[in-house]
């Protein structure tokens, strides 16, 4: 079992701690990880996969494709099946316990019913964290914007300090569904979560599991959703600026 691990900076999310605790049980069960090995080309040949990265080569009887909205055209059948979009958070700076009370009393995580909706929750020590689907160049302008919906849903949290801001990318399917399955090669792959990864991730983790261990499973009803193509590929910078703008739209007049 080999891992390979690219994360960046910018894209940590904040619930790196799970991934962390998961690889760590893999690295105590024989597997081994290697960080920072970006894949840069995939061949299968005599049914083994050569995966060659920027620090060496792997062959594999498996393969898994976990790459979600950092797709790339290494595996050209799903580059072509996935629109990437960005979501972004800010964490302001620790709250007093009487002002945190009383703007989540439950301290539940919310999020609202518009098309491009604001998500937020309180962390333990009471920084409020907010995130959205905005979209535009990940510098301070785009988290100044972000700052700005926080407090057009909070104004009390005006004077509190943004001591974190932070963005990745998710993936969006035709279907709107996450797939999972084989690649043309027979490579597994999931992917296309909507933004809702942290649990389906896992369950399709557990998905890809069971077919390596038994390949003749019963299949489940996601297995049998045909991946399709997004049209127009190379305007897909367009259409998602199109479509950004017409939800935007939406989200005001309604
Ligand atoms: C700000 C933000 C907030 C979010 N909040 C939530 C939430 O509250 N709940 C929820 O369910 N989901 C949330 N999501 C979505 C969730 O993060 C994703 O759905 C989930 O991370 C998908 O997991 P994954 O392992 O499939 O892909 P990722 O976590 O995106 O991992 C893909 C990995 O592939 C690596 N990779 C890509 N190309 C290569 C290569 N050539 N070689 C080696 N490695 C490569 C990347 O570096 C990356 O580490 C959020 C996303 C963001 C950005």
């Amino acid at each position: 079992m080999a891992i390979f691990l690219l994360i960046k900076p910018a894209i940590k999310t904040f619930y790196s701690l799970f991934n962390i605790k998961v690889l760590t049980i893999r690295e105590r069960e024989g597997g081994v990880i290697y960080e920072n090995s970006k894949v840069i080309s995939i061949e299968k040949k005599n049914n083994k996969f050569h995966i060659h990265t920027s620090s060496g080569k792997v062959v594999a009887k498996e393969l898994v494709i976990a790459t979600n909205g950092y797709t790339t055209s290494i595996t050209k059948q799903l580059v072509r099946s996935i629109i990437p979009m960005n979501s972004n958070m800010i964490a302001t700076e620790p709250l007093d316990e009487s002002i945190a009370k009383k703007l989540i009393p439950k301290k539940r995580g919310a999020f609202d019913t518009k098309n491009l909706l604001y998500y937020f929750r309180l962390s333990k020590d009471n920084r409020m964290l907010f995130g959205s689907r905005i979209a535009g160049p990940q510098d301070g302008t785009l988290y100044e914007k972000l700052r700005k919906c926080m407090l057009h849903v909070f104004p009390q949290l005006k004077e509190s300090k943004i001591d974190y801001q932070w963005g990745g990318k998710l993936a969006v399917t035709r279907s709107m569904f996450p797939h999972v399955g084989k690649t043309e090669d027979g490579a597994h792959f999931a992917l296309g979560y909507s933004g809702h990864g942290v649990s389906l991730s896992t369950l399709m983790g557990q998905i890809i599991a069971e077919n390596i261990a038994a390949s003749d499973r019963e299949k489940c009803s996601l297995e049998k959703l045909p991946l399709k193509e997004i049209p127009f590929l190379n305007q897909r910078g367009l259409i998602l600026s199109l479509a950004t703008n017409y939800f935007r739209l939406k989200d005001l007049i309604s």
